[in-house]
């Protein structure tokens, strides 16, 4: 259990803000030994409380750079980032804890903000709201072209999230999705033989009759009738 950094006190799952003294935790980063803040403040504006994000650096493989909010310790990822933060900090995860899963989704604390469409710290449009993998349970938000917020807490819940196996779950989905629609596909075009006629003792004479050989079919069918009497 995560441990306020000023009292001490317990903090519940997945919240940074400490309910004894209301101190907001960094949990996000502890997982991440070291850092540094970097003298300039970023261009780019935190969608949640309009101040500058400033830039941090995470020195995974060298430079690692993304952008932070002192205030509400949000983060801000360019696109693929966040994912190349995910695999590089959970490595080695070979087995899906399914009830751990739902364990950590279930514990989770509501979200701290009321849902609301916010805006990408570059662009200032609109971002979207997606499921990250789809059943992670943190709702991220996404600007295409820019990248990706995520709230304090989040990163962390990400994390563990990955560490039970949550992202091979959701590859298991897609793989199932892709098997689903290639099955699909397949029945689509073999559409045309159920309108054929099934197969059955009179193809033996040559090649599928059509129906609409109405003469032909009445011929061999006489003539097997002729010959199995
Ligand atoms: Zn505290
Ligand atoms: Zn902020
Ligand atoms: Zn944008």
């Amino acid at each position: 259990m995560a441990r306020c950094s000023n009292c001490n006190a317990p903090l519940p799952d997945g919240s940074l803000l400490c309910a004894y003294c209301g101190d907001r935790n960094d949990i996000d980063l502890k997982g991440i030994h070291y850092y540094t803040t970097h003298e300039n403040d970023s261009p780019r504006t935190c969608p949640r409380c309009d101040k500058p994000l400033k830039s941090i650096d995470l020195k995974l493989n060298g430079r690692f750079l993304i952008d932070r909010c002192e205030h509400c310790l949000g983060l801000f990822f360019d696109p693929g980032e966040l994912e190349a933060l995910l695999d590089a900090t959970v490595k080695n995860v070979f087995l899906i804890d399914k009830s751990g899963l739902d364990g950590i989704n279930l514990h989770r604390q509501p979200d701290q903000y009321p849902i609301a469409y916010i805006k990408c710290p570059v662009c200032s449009q609109l971002m979207n709201r997606v499921n990250f993998g789809a059943r992670s349970g943190v709702i991220i938000d996404r600007c295409k072209a820019h990248g990706v917020w995520l709230d304090g807490g989040e990163l962390l819940h990400l994390m563990e999230w990955m560490k039970l196996g949550g992202k091979l779950l959701d590859q298991e989905r897609q793989e199932q999705i892709r098997k689903d629609e290639l099955k699909q596909d397949m029945e689509r075009h073999q559409k045309p033989s159920l309108y054929r006629r099934e197969p059955s003792v009179f193809d033996s004479f040559g090649g599928p009759l059509q129906q609409s050989d109405p003469d032909l079919f009445d011929m061999i069918y006489k003539a097997i009738r002729f010959f199995t009497r």
